[in-house]
């Protein structure tokens, strides 16, 4: 599903077959979850293939690393360079790109010297598919921000997220929504969160949640369509009386979600501001122009 015979990654300078490359079992990051990594998507548009804010992925990567001490020599420059060869060099117009930066042998739990970069895409549908999302309150809480960086895109922290979705899947939901050690409303597993409430969006504010490129994407179009957006902390009960909610994730991009915990929301999605952005959202990362939120 992620690579065939042909596919080629970059892998510490060189273009290699994926088939072929191969990582030290002795690895810190499999062993303690110690890696950072970006999920980024280019689109074919009019001007060509294009990375949506390939400069903002790259900066929250190097922010990553940074945080976690892991080396990362290629600046974001060379590093967006790379993404368009990789993506030339595999025939992807519409992909999905996943740097990874993980560091080699070390068994210790301190961070070493030697790291090594991993880049390679594959064509994927939107990440939590086309259909409204039927939520759950996860009872699981986003990792508390005095334990780790949750700014930063690490690996260890999708432990948290793989026990949210694994669980709503099994309680018969399609996602989960987590809230903060202290109670609030953060984020989904692997996405932001609004809601929107008598034409007002609303999101939680940062400090618990992954600053979301795409969140910012929808702040932009928020102002350029004249739509208030209000950032603060919220419980499970402000979002029961939503008219309408949303995620946003570069994989997931604009989700529509239709309940929480069973709870239906107000207004139908297609009747929601959620609906107008998520139009919008598809507009600017294909270079189309929107007015009036009418597609032209
Ligand atoms: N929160 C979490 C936990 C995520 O994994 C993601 C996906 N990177 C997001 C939010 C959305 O971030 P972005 O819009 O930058 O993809």
């Amino acid at each position: 599903m992620y690579y065939s015979d042909d596919t080629i990654v970059y892998l510490d300078g060189k273009w290699t077959k994926a088939k072929d490359a191969s990582l030290t079992l002795y690895n810190q990051s499999l062993h303690y979850g110690n890696a950072v990594f970006e999920g980024i998507r280019s689109y074919e548009t009019e001007d060509g293939t294009l990375i949506f804010k390939a400069k903002e992925h790259y900066d929250r990567l190097h922010f990553s690393a940074q945080k976690m001490q892991i080396p990362l020599a290629l600046s974001s420059e060379t590093l967006t360079k790379l993404s368009y060869e990789l993506l030339k060099k595999n025939n992807l117009t519409n992909a999905y790109i996943r740097p990874l930066i993980y560091p080699g042998e070390n068994m210790s739990l301190v961070s070493g010297d030697d790291s090594h970069v991993l880049l390679c895409a594959w064509e994927w549908g939107r990440y939590l598919g086309d259909s409204l999302l039927r939520l759950m309150t996860s009872s699981f809480q986003r990792p508390n921000p005095k334990a780790c960086f949750v700014e930063a895109k690490v690996t260890g922290h999708y432990t948290n997220s793989i026990l949210a979705t694994t669980e709503a899947k099994q309680e018969g939901f399609d996602e989960a929504l987590l809230l903060d050690s202290n109670g609030f409303v953060a984020e989904g597993p692997g996405a932001n969160f609004f809601f929107e409430k008598d034409e007002v969006l609303y999101t939680p504010k940062l400090g618990n949640i992954l600053p979301g490129i795409t969140r910012q994407t929808i702040f932009e179009l928020a102002n350029e369509m004249g739509i208030e957006v209000r950032e603060s902390q919220f419980k499970v009960e402000d979002v029961y009386a939503a008219d309408g909610a949303f995620f946003t994730g570069t994989a997931a991009e604009v989700a529509g979600i239709e309940s929480l915990d069973g709870k239906n929301f107000g207004l139908q999605w297609s009747d929601t501001i959620g609906y107008e952005l998520s139009r919008a959202y598809n507009n600017r990362v294909q270079k189309k122009e929107y007015k009036n939120f009418e597609l032209v």
